[in-house]
């Protein structure tokens, strides 16, 4: 399942930006935003999602629209 970003708690700090090693994560009007079909999950990377892990806000969760 790829991950999605929530705008509502989306702070725009760019931080899971530089943190995808799939460059799936672009900025938009209103939050940074996933593309599901780049997002692996990060999938074999150590501590899994990478965007999960730096995001101060929690704003990024599962897309139940885009599952594996
Ligand atoms: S889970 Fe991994 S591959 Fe998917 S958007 Fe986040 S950092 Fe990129
Ligand atoms: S790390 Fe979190 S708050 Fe920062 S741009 Fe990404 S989703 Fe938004």
């Amino acid at each position: 399942m790829a991950k999605r970003i929530n705008p509502d708690l989306c702070a725009q700090c760019g931080a899971c930006i530089t943190e995808c090693p799939n460059e799936a994560i672009s900025e938009s009007d209103i939050s940074t935003v996933i593309d599901p079909n780049l997002c692996t999950e990060c999938a074999g990377i150590a501590g899994g999602p990478q965007c999960v892990a730096v995001c101060p806000t929690d704003a990024i969760e599962d897309d139940p629209d885009h599952p594996a």
